[in-house]
């Protein structure tokens, strides 16, 4: 596939070959650089890069131009490549036409002449700028493609595996689509196991597994040390701010991941709480923007590896992998969060990956056009994935077990709710049984006040029904209470007794659990407010913590 293009325009030749020079010599190896001295001829480029269906992706275009001012051109520019970036490099002069044409065209960004050094004044700008067209912009397809069924649990682990790790790929559905049915007869040679995953160098794999999978797509998933200063286990919320924080602080940081980064909150379709995003803002994209941020500041991220095991050797702490392999640390905290619970209903086991889902299950979603949809559960993620079906669905049925929503949802929510005309909430209600041939047809509720029964049709049931914690890789080793969540700090200490092995003069501190250099943050603690923002400023205190700890080994 062709590179997407970063288009620069600039009347005076010097500025505009220093621009390329500079542009060149950091994109050069993802983008294909065009310059143009002139506005009018750049406005015919890209009329032909546009009947080519070639992808352009920034304009860094000069504002002092005699025929066509940079605010024109990107007017003009707009109109035929509406989703490119617009950046205008403006002197100081320039700043009134800079700031209303934020307003007038949607500009991006506008430059400071000169912006030496680039590394601080231009990369910055623009790697974000491109980062985010990037994950918004579809490009044209040659990539991963995953040949199954719809209703296979298996093929639903695999989607759900790239979806979630940001890995574009195309969904082929063998029943609908007879030119995919014939792809993976072809390669199956009668064993019939789905999903046959096509990749774009020609290979293919069937019916892989987590780390297959991300080993091939290029996700990280062997440490390159065998010793950090810090080990953090779980990248959800919690795991990727004390990542931050740890690595800016100049920690080596390794932060290991089972599945995909951004935890439960990279599920999420919808994060409206979160301070400094007024419109909100995706799960996905919120996991995208704090692994980028981790990764930049210098901490090393493995995917598709779980750890099973933590073992203390004073002064050291050391955790082993489900592969193996052990990797040491000064500190380690758990951010490993918690699962949703299962529903235990006859039906319900046989049927989940095949119309049954915990969680939102985003990638499912647009399978379900026109289609009856259950919800179950009446906390706010139940709320904001009944309003992100009703999208798609036909009819959201959202089955409550309470009396009323608002024991359990934020009012915010309730109202959107009532306000949406296919959501209709089932309150006083569970799911007593369901029903389906191979993939689920029907749902059996039980209406716990008046003892009746009824069945209605649904395509897809997506269940959220609370929380257990992942707290088994530090079984034995730090104290959680009867559920499993991690006790820390003020916690640990029973009728004003230090816990129990603890020798050390100091109290533990706050997030600090019954191990010293061990810290618990986010869900996975007792006590934890359940929340976005909560884990990440848990994240980030975990690591001065962190700091005071090692100053003392
Ligand atoms: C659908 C949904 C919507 C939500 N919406 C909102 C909202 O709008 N606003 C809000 O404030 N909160 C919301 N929440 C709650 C919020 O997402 C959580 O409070 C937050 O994600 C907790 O972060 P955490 O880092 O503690 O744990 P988690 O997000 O649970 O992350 C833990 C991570 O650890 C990994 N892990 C677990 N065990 C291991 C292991 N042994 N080895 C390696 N990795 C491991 C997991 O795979 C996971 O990625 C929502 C939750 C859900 C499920």
């Amino acid at each position: 596939m062709a590179k997407p293009i970063i288009l620069t325009l600039d009347d005076e030749p010097q500025v505009l070959n220093a621009v390329e020079r500079d542009l060149r010599q950091h994109f050069r190896s993802d983008y294909r650089i065009i310059k143009s001295n002139s506005g009018v001829e750049a406005l015919q480029v890209i009329q032909k890069l546009k009947q080519r269906n070639d992808p352009v992706a920034l304009f860094l275009v000069d504002q002092r131009m005699p025929e066509l001012s940079g605010t024109d051109f990107l007017d003009q520019a707009r109109k035929i490549y509406p989703d490119a970036k617009k950046v205008l490099l403006t002197a100081y002069a320039d700043n009134d036409a800079a700031i209303a044409s934020i307003n007038t065209i949607g500009l991006d960004y506008y430059l400071m002449k000169p912006w030496d050094p680039p590394e601080e004044n231009l990369y910055p700008v623009l790697d974000d700028l491109l980062s985010d067209w990037q994950a918004t912009v579809p490009l044209p397809f040659d990539g991963i493609r995953v040949a199954g069924t719809l209703w296979s649990a298996k093929c639903h682990d695999v989607k759900d595996f790239l979806g979630r790790n940001r890995i574009p790929y195309q969904w082929l559905d063998i029943e609908i689509d007879l030119q995919a049915r014939e792809l993976v007869d072809r390669v199956s040679e009668d064993q019939y196991r789905l999903p046959v995953v096509f990749f774009p160098d020609g290979s293919i794999m069937i019916e892989p597994d987590d780390l297959e999978l991300a080993e091939k797509v290029g996700l990280q998933t062997r440490a390159t040390q065998p010793f950090y200063d810090l080990i953090i286990v779980g990248a959800g919320p919690a795991g990727l701010g004390a990542a931050v924080y740890g690595a800016s602080e100049g920690l080596r940081t390794l932060l290991i991941e089972k599945k995909a980064t951004g935890g439960q909150a990279g599920t999420s379709s919808r994060i409206e709480n979160y301070l400094g995003f007024p419109q909100g803002l995706s799960g996905a994209d919120l996991a995208r923007r704090a692994t980028a941020q981790a990764k930049r500041l210098g901490t090393e991220i493995l995917t598709a590896q779980q750890a099973i095991n933590v073992r203390v050797e004073d002064p050291y702490r050391y955790v082993t992998l489900a592969d193996g392999k052990e990797l040491g640390c000064r500190a380690l905290i758990i951010t490993s969060g918690v699962t949703v619970r299962t529903l235990d209903a006859p039906g319900v086991e046989a049927l989940t990956g095949a119309g049954i889902y915990y969680g939102a299950a985003l990638t499912e979603a647009a399978n379900y056009k026109e289609k009856p949809i259950i919800v179950v559960g009446g906390a706010n993620s139940a709320g904001q994935g009944a309003m992100f079906f009703a999208r798609y669905a036909s009819k959201v049925t959202m089955m409550v077990r309470g009396s009323s929503l608002s024991k359990s949802m934020s009012q915010y929510l309730i109202d959107q709710i009532q306000a949406q005309e296919n959501i209709e909430v089932l309150v006083n209600s569970e799911v007593e049984e369901s029903f389906g041939k191979n993939r689920l047809e029907s749902i059996k509720i039980k209406n716990n006040e008046t003892g009746e029964f009824q069945t209605i049709p649904a395509a897809a049931m997506f269940i959220f029904i609370g929380a257990v914690p992942h707290s088994e890789l530090v079984t034995g080793v730090v104290e959680t209470n009867r559920a499993g969540f991690i006790l820390t700090g003020q916690d640990l200490f029973s009728e004003n007794r230090k816990p129990e092995g603890w020798k050390l003069k100091r109290d533990p501190y706050l997030l600090e659990t019954s191990v010293p250099g061990i810290f618990a943050a986010g869900d996975i603690r007792q006590g934890a407010v359940r929340r976005v923002a909560s884990a990440v400023g848990e994240g980030a205190i975990s690591v001065s913590f962190v700091h005071q700890y090692l100053k003392t080994v």
